[in-house]
């Protein structure tokens, strides 16, 4: 997609702090952090949201990067958080699908 934030993020037209990069997905450092460690896990394929998403493997991937990533950084063991809004109600505001990876700090339940 041309004109998608992240499809341009994964072309490196925008810049981004990359902290992974598979043949299929790439994680980045989310550019308003709502905690201590914030990574978007996305697909290099552009699916919308999880609305779109039929590829079991593609959106399983992410789950296991950003599982990846809370243990390379420390977080497993305390704990971590994964989320993907989905429309306009959950707060998706880019429609480009993407797993929010969340740690670092208490995590309270449920989220606003
Ligand atoms: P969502 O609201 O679930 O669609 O999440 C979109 C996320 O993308 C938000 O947490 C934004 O802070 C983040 N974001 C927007 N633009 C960028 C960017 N250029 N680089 C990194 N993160 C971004």
């Amino acid at each position: 997609m041309d004109d998608c934030l992240f499809c341009r993020i994964v072309r490196g037209e925008i810049p981004a702090t990359l902290v992974a990069e598979t043949d299929d997905c790439v994680a980045f450092r989310d550019v308003n952090p709502q905690a201590p460690l914030h990574v978007l896990v996305i697909p290099r394929a552009h699916v919308a949201s999880l609305n779109e998403a039929a590829d079991a493997a593609q959106i399983g991937k992410l789950s296991l990067l950003a599982a990846e990533i809370a243990r390379r950084e420390g977080h497993a063991e305390s704990g971590y958080r994964t989320v993907v809004n989905t429309g306009a109600a959950a707060g998706q505001t880019v429609f480009h699908v993407h797993l929010h990876l969340l740690a670092g700090r208490e995590l309270r339940w449920p989220p606003g």
